[in-house]
């Protein structure tokens, strides 16, 4: 029997003996592996949702209040979260269009932000 371990349980760092391709010390570490893997991934995807929701809600405030144009640093000020976007899109003449959902925007010159919603949109854009 070759109880040289040169392997470590993925869930509690001790040695793991035994097949080559076992990668927990037993049943207990690989369903705690497993469950802790589904908690941090369900709790990035939450995360991340929550940012497209608040940015969402920002931006809807901005079109609806009848606004196209608004501060960048006013959208941080209200937790704008400025890599929480569901699309982009880069223009011929450079400018980058950033999508969330419905609502379009990019950045102007002084950090003026247009929004606006992609269906609003007049037909030649
Ligand atoms: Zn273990």
């Amino acid at each position: 029997m070759n109880l040289k371990a040169s392997r470590f349980c993925l869930n509690c760092g001790l040695p793991v003996f035994g097949r080559a391709d076992k990668k927990y010390c037993d049943d207990h570490c690989r369903n705690d592996f497993h469950n802790s893997q589904a908690v941090t991934n369900s709790r990035l995807t939450r995360s991340a949702h929550r940012n497209l929701r608040r940015n969402y809600e920002i931006l809807s405030g901005v079109v609806e209040a009848g606004i196209s144009e608004i501060a960048k640093d006013e959208l941080l000020v209200y937790g704008f979260a400025s890599k929480s976007v569901t699309e982009l899109e880069l223009r011929e003449d450079g400018t980058m269009i950033y999508g969330i959902y419905d609502i379009h925007y990019f950045e102007k010159g002084n950090r003026m932000i247009e929004v606006y919603r992609k269906s609003d949109l007049p037909q030649y854009w």
